[in-house]
């Protein structure tokens, strides 16, 4: 019914996350429509990403220097240290422009299940990081699931020996949220991190 080179395209783009095969087809048909406006400055973006995009060596971030942008930039402060799971989360803190440190990526979280420990998310390298490049605050913000939070608390043991200050993001009512629509584990965390006026 249609070619192979359209085959592979739709192959393809029902591989990305969020995309299955019938999304994925219409992505092709919006794409071959939006010839000059879409496909190919979006064909051209993938390859300059692809031939450019590097792992920041300092941070774990994804960047088209190395070290990355953020790693470099000297109105950062260097003495606070930000620790996120992956550079999804990375971006993340980053939206909210409200962290002016730097940060460190996992790489992943601890998970006896899928058997990940320690020594696949390179904590000895983080411990040496924290000494050697004098940081004396440490925000953990690894996601408030019980993985993340295992990961957290492991972190928190690991980093007290290097004398810096520990802290975790708070858990409680997100900005605009209903008590009624939040799970009791939420309101329970929000009621034991409840803040003076
Ligand atoms: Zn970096």
């Amino acid at each position: 019914m249609i070619g192979p080179e359209l085959e592979r395209l739709i192959q393809l783009l029902a591989r990305l996350p969020g995309l299955g095969p019938r999304s994925a087809r219409r992505a092709a048909l919006h794409l071959i429509d939006k010839r000059d406006a879409v496909m190919v400055p979006l064909a051209e973006a993938l390859a300059e990403a692809a031939a450019k995009v590097r792992i920041c060596p300092l941070c774990g971030n994804f960047d088209t220097v190395e070290p990355c942008a953020i790693c470099t930039d000297a109105k950062r402060d260097q003495t606070v240290l930000c620790v996120v799971e992956d550079v999804a989360s990375l971006w993340a803190m980053e939206r909210s422009g409200c962290f002016a440190g730097r940060y460190h990526v996992l790489g992943g979280l601890l998970s006896a299940l899928d058997g990940i420990g320690p020594e696949d998310l390179g904590i000895n390298r983080l411990v040496e990081k924290v000494r050697c490049d004098g940081v004396t605050e440490i925000i953990l913000a690894t996601p408030a699931t019980v993985e993340g939070q295992t990961t957290a608390h492991y972190l928190a043991d690991r980093l007290a020996t290097t004398g810096a200050a520990i802290s975790g993001l708070a858990h409680g009512v997100p900005i605009g949220g209903e008590l009624d629509y939040l799970d009791d584990g939420t309101i329970s965390a929000a009621l034991r991190a409840r803040r003076a006026f």
